[in-house]
């Protein structure tokens, strides 16, 4: 039964206490509020200090959670039930609701009460109240009340502000077995290596400030979603991760089985990095925790990240099959979504780990060069070398730091020859 009509409430007499606004987004329209009202310096961060929490920056994010959750649907065939145990003014459920095939069913929930009234005024202002119901409990309580067998979820979508890691334990035990499990952290600083000790309490492994930490950022969250599946006898694979502005998010399939756990374990290991000379290791098993060896090609000091997940961070054919789905959809963000999807689809196979030109560059003193003049002349060589949606700069290569090196100077050389002649 949807609550709020309990409680009198409609689309008519409903009046929050505090300036708000209709917008549209995807298929909804959702009343949220009125950002504008609660801006009084240039600085400030509006979403934050409104009562409920809307951020219109996030439409992209939850653009792509509609397409990752309809190419999942599909791949089970069958009905889904969705949770999003962190919802703010609902915008999120709702657009699955309305926008992904085949959901039977959403439950919004949100601990802040006027968030919730405002969850349920969407409801019905989007005609909803057949599919979505909304909670208003503490997001552990509201997973655990569903953590029964018949009660899970295919889809849970942790979405909070900052780290989603309080939330991981229960969403794992909250859903099915082969379920979907989208998470949203931003809380780049501690996850890129600003604050290496708030990294190592909630993701249980240490982050290293280089030039791909957004990458790391993934395989750290990754990492400490292994250790707390494994800890149920539960395995992970990543399908889909991306970053954008200020967070990095993962989607991520589980399936039950110490077998599956100890096959994921397996996933992890540390990457060490020469702040000197841009070279860089992985080494799968979380027991291969001696100290940092000398980098072999420069003989300097390596530094060291993890333990974090060394798996696979994108599934090729999920993020062909969003771009599928991109494509057959009128988004505003469309083409935006097709660009980074599909460079997604090419980094999905690549190494771990990319090269930013810009960062050589400047450790050399050295103009930049093109990014795709640099991986033209990889590939002639017989190295590989691909974009990455983490960087317009970067350059995913099997290729060692030192030809990176060297493939940057020598262009600049050409270019300068080049100058000199005219
Ligand atoms: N997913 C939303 C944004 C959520 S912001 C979107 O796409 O727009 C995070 C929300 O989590 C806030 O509304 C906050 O009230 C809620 N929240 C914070 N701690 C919570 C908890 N322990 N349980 C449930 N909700 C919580």
């Amino acid at each position: 039964m949807y609550k709020g009509a309990s409680c009198g409430m409609n689309v008519d007499n409903f009046k929050p206490h505090f300036p708000t606004e209709i917008i549209v987004e995807g298929k909804a329209k959702v009343l949220v509020p009125e950002l504008k009202a609660y801006v009084k310096m240039p600085s400030e961060y509006a979403p934050s200090k409104a009562p409920v929490f809307y951020n219109p920056a996030m439409e992209l994010n939850r653009d792509l959670s509609v397409l990752a959750i309809q190419v999942y649907q599909k791949m089970l065939g069958k009905d889904i039930a969705v949770c999003d145990p962190l919802t703010a003014c609902g915008i999120r459920g709702l657009r699955y609701a309305l926008e992904v095939k085949n959901v039977k069913k959403v439950v919004n929930n949100d601990i802040n009460e006027n968030a919730v009234q405002l969850a349920r005024y969407n409801v019905r202002l989007n005609a909803c109240e057949n599919k979505v119901i909304t909670r208003n409990e503490d997001a552990n309580l509201l997973l655990s009340k569903h953590s029964a067998p018949h009660k899970r979820f295919n889809v849970i979508d942790i979405d909070p502000f900052g780290s989603p890691a309080p939330y991981l334990d229960s969403a794992i035990r909250a859903l099915r077995n082969g379920g979907l499990l989208a998470i949203t952290a931003t809380d780049m600083a501690p996850l890129c290596g600003v604050h290496p000790k708030a990294c190592i309490r909630k993701y249980g492994g240490k982050p290293l400030r280089t030039e791909y930490c957004h990458e790391l950022a993934v395989r750290l969250l990754a990492g400490c979603l292994t250790m707390t599946a494994a800890k149920r006898d539960i395995g992970v694979s990543i399908v889909f991760s991306h970053k954008m502005e200020h967070y990095v998010r993962l989607y991520a399939t589980i399936k039950y089985g110490a077998k599956a756990g100890d096959e994921s374990i397996g996933q992890l290991g540390y990457i060490r990095h020469c702040f000197k000379c841009f070279h860089r290791e992985a080494t799968k098993g979380v027991f291969n925790i001696e100290q940092p060896s000398a980098c072999n090609e420069c003989n300097s000091r390596l530094s060291i990240a993890g333990p974090l997940w060394l798996g696979k961070i994108f599934d090729r054919q999920f993020a062909e099959s969003m771009q599928r789905e991109a494509k057959q959809r009128m988004l505003k963000n469309g083409e935006k979504m097709v660009r980074t999807l599909s460079l997604i689809e090419k980094e999905a196979e690549a190494p771990s780990t990319y090269y930013v030109i810009d960062k050589i560059c400047g450790a050399l003193h050295l103009p930049v060069p093109s990014v795709k003049k640099i991986a033209e002349s990889l590939i002639e060589r017989g190295y590989s070398a691909c974009l990455t949606h983490f960087n317009s700069r970067g350059i995913r290569s099997d290729a060692p730091a030192s030809i990176i090196t060297e493939i940057v100077k020598s262009m600049t050389v050409t270019n300068r020859q080049v100058l000199n002649n005219m």
